[in-house]
Parts: C-alpha cells; structure tokens; sequence
C-alpha cells in the first residue's frame, strides 16, 4: 500500500489525451469580479444577500458563456446552482465536482486592517485580493473556466460531471449542498465520486518534512456545537453575590482547558503516520517506521503540534461568551459555545459525556445547539477515482514527492453527498505554507495569481481523467494493477 501510493510520481503516468491548454489571462480577472458580491453566508439570507447571490448568479452566466451554452443550469433553493455535462455513455456513474459560493463575513473591527477592501476585488502584486480569494469562490472559478476551456475546445465527456455550487456552506450547507443532495437523490442519481474542498499541498507544514506533501481528506471529523448557560441573581455590582455567572462559567471553560479528550490513533491517522515514514528527517524516520513498537512516542510528537495534534484528538474550543451589558449591573446570564470537532470513534454521547464530567458542576446547563454532523466514514484509496485525483495533483504540480490519504480536520459540503457515494475525496488545488494557511477567513485573504492558474489546470486534469475516455479509464485502472505486482 505504502509502495503504491508513493511510486506514483517516479514515473511518466501513462493517461493519454491529457494535454491541457494555457490558463487564459484574464481567468485571475473572473475571480476578481466574483469577489465582490458579498455573498456572506446565511442560515435564512435576508434581501442584501440575496442579490448578492442572484448577482453573482448572473455574472457567472456572463463570464462563462460557452459553459452556460453547453451545460444544463438548475437553481436549487434560490441560491445555490446545479450544472449538469450529459456524458455520452449514460451507463456510467457520474463525478460530482463540489465548492460554495458562500463566504464568511468580515468582522467590522478588522476593516481597517485590510491593505484592499474585503469586496473590491482587487489583482495587485501577483495577488487576487479579497474574501473568498482562498475559501472557496476560487474554486468555483477555477472548475467554470476548466469546464469553459474544455467546450471551447470541443471536448464531450463520456461521464456525466456536475458541478454543485451550494450558497451557506459556512453555516453548515444543509439548504445548499443539502438540497441539491436530496434533488439527485429524488432523481435516483448514484455518483462514483465527490471532489470537494479540504486538505492540501502542504509546504513545509509537516514538522520535520522539507519537501511539499498532497494530503487528499478521506475522512472527516464530526461537528458539534455546545451552548453551556449559567443563571445568576442579577443585581448591583457594589454589593456582588459570591457565585456571580461569569465567575461559574469562566471556571467550567478553564476546567475544559485543562482536561482535553485523549489522544488516540485512528486507522486513517495511523496509515497517514506509516505513509510519512519515508519522508520524514532525523530520529523520528525510524520510530515512525515501528510505529506499532513506539505508539506512545508517536502520539506524542503528534500532540506536540496544532496542525496534528487535530488529527489524534477530539478538541473543544470555546468560540462565542455572552454576558453583561452594563459596568454597574450583576449579569443574569452568561453563556458559552463551545464548538466540538469529533475524532473518529467519538459519538455525541460520548462527547457530552466527557463535558459534563469535566465540567462538574449542576449550575453549569449544557446542551445541544443546532446540527450535529457524527464523523464521517473512512474513504478507500484503493479506487480508480484515488487514483486519478493523484495523477491530476502529479500533472499539476510536479514538485509534489507524495500523495497522503489523512484526516481531515474540518467539515465541508461534502457530508451532504454521503448517501450518493462511498467515494469522497476533499482536496483544494492549493500549496499552503504555515503563513498562507492562516489568511483563510482572515484579514488579507488572497490567492497568488500563479496558484489559481495551477487550480484551473488542475480541474481540467481532474475532469479529463475522471470524465474522458474509456481508455483514460483503463490506463488508470491498469497502472494500479501494474504498481500492484511491483
Ligand atoms: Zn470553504
């Protein structure tokens, strides 16, 4: 397994018809041009954001004519759009390319801290600048001007492709990519695989890894909020009673600080670690290696660092406190959310469990607020479509040594297509360092000019080795047999 996956790139990968035409200059000015529909998400978009969306609707029509002549457009809850390419071979299951047109919003505070306004739009310095830039609407752009090219060129897929734009991706994408899963449900449509947004090419992120890694997520972790409520007496801050709600609640979220969940290896961690082995400097090379012998170290190092130890553990982080509204007056209420990112293994129950026996104390409420998303299933990467997501990332960008199932810490649209398919792959055609990683729904949020051509290419790679020819098909599902007897 670990041979197969890591030979990939020592050799030509044999997929004929392939070739990809240059990036269009002004593809960078589509994206520019998207950005500035403040398409902020929304559970319940009010009328603002609505035009937003039905805006960028209509400028998505104009900068892609030969898509909207060729492919079938649906709206699907006023928002988010559909694009179905018939394949000529209808027998064949179809691939379903997933991003969002959504974006969080900017926190008024950091307005100022933006060298260019969050929604203009701006290509300066070898940078698209703006909100979406990075997460997710480049994506979107990217896969229209792959699938723009391709028409243009008079290529036809064998495959059916859709393309599924959901429209509140970031506030949990259930009346998104929600309703656009349960319309290819009611059509009885079974995919053969989802591409969504996710982990990346990771450059220089790995502690003690020189060389850039593809980390593609085959799984997922869950996703579930907390609202912790304490209630008090309220009255004159002069003469403060002793339990005040602030103090209460301020105890139980240090008391969560100071007692996280376990560290534990999950398969899809664990086939990552042994993945990684080879590439990996120093000491640890040999103690990966073993891992079975030295798991204890490995768990360790792992939890060391923010970005793996995410991938060993379930972690809570506080992210909203409400309390108080006046410097003289004793608050009433205080309240917490504690937003839970489930490892594999963990169930709501379990996590409540560890919060309430933490927490340890009856003035302390928890419960449940809005959805819960459980951890999602592992993915196989003993398929053809694994296979043809690594060729597309090798083609793209040749200085990548190795392609890395892992965990991914996140959660995206992608869990709503889990009833459509076992095949859920969650990679954005992206090199992140540890700077760039930190601009997604930041302040400064951009995208290199130089990446989002790689991205363009990257879904014309995708599409034509997913979607083409039986013959690309077969080449695919041979050189695995081939790297199978090596
Ligand atoms: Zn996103």
């Amino acid at each position: 397994m670990v041979l197969i996956q890591l030979c990939l790139y020592g050799q030509a990968f044999a997929v004929p018809d392939t070739t990809v035409t240059a990036v269009a200059p002004n593809a960078m000015h589509k994206l520019a041009g998207a950005i500035t529909y403040q398409t902020v998400s929304a559970v319940a978009p009010g009328n603002a954001d609505a035009r937003a969306f039905l805006g960028l609707h209509q400028y998505l029509e104009d900068a892609f004519p030969a898509l909207h002549n060729q492919l079938q457009k649906k709206v699907v809850n006023k928002y988010s759009l559909l694009y179905t390419w018939p394949g000529k071979d209808h027998t064949l299951k179809p691939v379903l390319l997933s991003a969002h047109l959504d974006v969080v919003p900017v926190e008024e505070a950091t307005k100022d801290e933006w060298q260019h306004q969050p929604f203009k739009g701006i290509v300066q310095d070898g940078y698209i600048w703006g909100r979406g830039a990075m997460d997710d609407k480049y994506r979107v752009v990217a896969m229209m001007e792959a699938v723009e090219q391709l028409v243009l060129e008079g290529y036809q897929p064998e495959r059916t492709l859709y393309l599924a734009f959901g429209h509140d991706e970031e506030t949990g994408g259930k009346s998104g990519a929600g309703e656009i899963a349960a319309y290819l449900q009611a059509q009885g449509v079974q995919l053969e695989a989802v591409f969504d947004e996710g982990l990346a090419v990771a450059d220089k992120i790995v502690p003690g890894i020189a060389e850039p890694i593809a980390f593609i997520g085959t799984a997922a972790k869950g996703n579930l909020n907390l609202l912790l409520t304490v209630k008090g007496e309220g009255g004159h801050s002069s003469v403060p009673p002793k339990d005040s709600p602030i103090f209460t609640l301020s105890a139980a979220i240090n008391r969560l600080h100071n007692h996280p969940f376990e560290p534990h290896m999950t398969p899809a961690t664990r086939e990552t670690v042994e993945l990684l082995a080879d590439k990996i400097g120093g000491k640890y090379r040999f103690v990966m290696r073993h891992y079975g012998l030295f798991k204890g170290r490995v768990l360790k190092k792992l939890t060391r660092d923010q970005a793996t130890d995410a991938l060993v553990r379930t972690q809570m982080a506080p992210t909203i406190l409400e309390a108080g509204q006046k410097e003289n007056v004793m608050p009433r209420l205080a309240t917490a959310v504690l937003n839970v990112r489930i490892l594999t293994g963990e169930t709501q129950q379990t996590v409540l469990a560890h919060v309430l026996k933490t927490i340890d104390d009856e003035r302390v409420q928890v419960e449940v607020s809005g959805l819960y998303t459980p951890p999602s299933p592992v993915t196989s990467t003993d398929t053809w479509t694994y296979k043809a997501l690594a060729h597309a990332i090798g083609e793209t960008f040749p200085e990548v040594t190795a392609v890395v199932p892992a965990l991914f810490p996140g959660s995206t649209d992608s869990k709503h297509y889990s009833g459509l398919t076992d095949n859920i792959y969650r990679f954005a055609p992206q090199v992140v360092t540890r700077q760039s990683a930190k601009l997604v729904h930041n302040v400064n949020e951009r995208l290199s000019v130089e990446v989002f051509g790689k991205c363009i290419v990257f879904y014309n790679h995708l599409i034509r080795s997913t979607c083409g020819s039986v013959a690309n098909e077969v080449a695919i599902r041979q050189e695995k047999a081939l790297q199978r007897e090596e």
